[in-house]
């Protein structure tokens, strides 16, 4: 990778003063703080490219050797760049408490606090909570403020040390026996005496602001089922680390399917006659329609399980069934020449039971009455 030219990197002309160079310095110093960029490389390959521009301009005789030699030169000299953050921080503090009034180090001596979680009601169709989806969220939360970068100043003002823990964000506190260190009261641990406000944030580092986060739902979610996006949730502040948002997951009910467990249950009402007579039938399923074959005899409460058609376990183990429940339906309304014909029907029905032919008519009946004179007796036998 060539490096770029220190000049370029603060964004000054090669004859900027020394408090020119400071002040584009501390402008992107604050931008890429890794406290307010957690995770980003490009932040921090940016905030180390800075650093390392500062230490070499901001040093008569460093800065002499580049004009003249470029970045050959101050390697000459000695100069080896920075190998890390902590390399940084510990050859920087004393520029660090130089330039902001205070030690700036990472995490250490400012009093970042984490920004709140935040949790999200999310209703998504049925067919989105089995198959998974995508959606995009608008919320709403906390950011750093983009004009005072989270410090909370009026931009070009220099910040003032907090005069109650004197920049430390910390105060001793004596309590009878006990001596507690807490966040200083007066400054929340930045530090920082706000005495002209950031008029966007009204000195508070933060702002509400609108957002887009993106969700991928995986499929075979259901109603109560928390989805985590890490580190979507408020800004810290001074420098904490953001909160987490929490999706928590409405399902709306379907018109025909029914979920238990991983299974999806479909129920279907078959007129009497396609129960006796077998039928085939296309079905809604989850992906499209199935043709289900139905054979002769169907009774309420048959079921046909397609499996492996059901929502995927959210625990990863496999996917439920499709279940097709079956109702058979009486007929209310009947023509004339329905009955009629019913009747016949039921007269061979009859003529069967006579002849000791298997039926669904009064034999039943004799069957069911057989069981309770059965009960009666044992129960006169116990003699209660
Ligand atoms: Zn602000
Ligand atoms: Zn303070």
């Amino acid at each position: 990778m060539t490096k770029r030219d220190y000049y370029e990197v603060l964004g000054v002309s090669r004859g900027a003063s020394e408090e020119e160079i400071k002040k584009a310095y501390r402008k992107l110093a604050l931008k890429y703080h890794p406290d307010r960029n957690p995770g980003d490389k490009e932040a921090e390959e940016r905030f180390k490219e800075a650093a390392e521009a500062y230490e070499v301009l901001r040093d008569p005789e460093k800065r002499r050797l580049y004009d003249a030699y470029g970045h050959d030169g101050v390697k000459g000299a000695g100069f080896q760049g920075f190998s890390g953050f902590d390399d940084i921080f510990s050859t920087f503090n004393d520029i660090f408490s130089d330039l902001f009034g205070f030690s700036a180090s990472s995490s250490g001596a400012r009093h970042g606090r984490a920004g709140r979680d935040l949790r999200y009601d999310l209703t998504i169709s049925f067919l989105d909570a089995v198959k998974g989806a995508e959606k995009t969220l608008e919320i709403e939360r906390l950011e750093v403020c983009s004009s005072c970068n989270g410090v909370g100043m009026r931009e070009g003002r220099e910040p003032q040390r907090c005069p109650t823990c004197d920049g430390a964000g910390q105060v001793l506190r004596v309590q009878g026996f006990f001596r507690l260190t807490t966040v200083c009261p007066s400054c929340n641990g930045s530090g920082v005496f706000i005495n002209d406000p950031c008029p966007e944030c009204n000195g508070r580092g933060r702002r509400p602001e609108k957002k887009q986060v993106s969700l991928k739902i995986p499929p075979g979610v259901d109603t109560g089922v928390s989805l985590r996006l890490n580190s979507e949730g408020e800004a810290g502040t001074n420098g904490g680390p953001r909160g987490d948002l929490y999706v928590v997951i409405h399902v709306e009910p379907h018109q025909f399917f029914e979920r238990r467990d991983n299974d999806i249950y479909l129920n279907v009402e078959l007129p009497f006659t396609q129960a006796a007579l077998g039928t085939t039938l296309k079905l809604p399923v989850i992906d499209g329609e199935e043709e289900i074959r139905v054979e002769p005899g169907l009774q309420t409460g048959d079921t046909i399980r397609l499996k492996g058609k059901g929502t995927y376990d959210l625990r990863g183990i496999g996917k439920g069934d499709f279940v097709i429940q079956f109702f058979v339906k009486t007929p209310t309304r009947l023509t004339d020449r329905q009955k009629e014909l019913l009747r016949e029907f039921q007269e061979i029905e009859d003529g069967k039971q006579e002849s000791g032919e298997h039926s669904f008519g009064s034999g039943f009946l004799k069957k069911l009455f057989k069981k309770f004179d059965f009960f009666d007796k044992s129960d006169d036998k116990k003699g209660h």
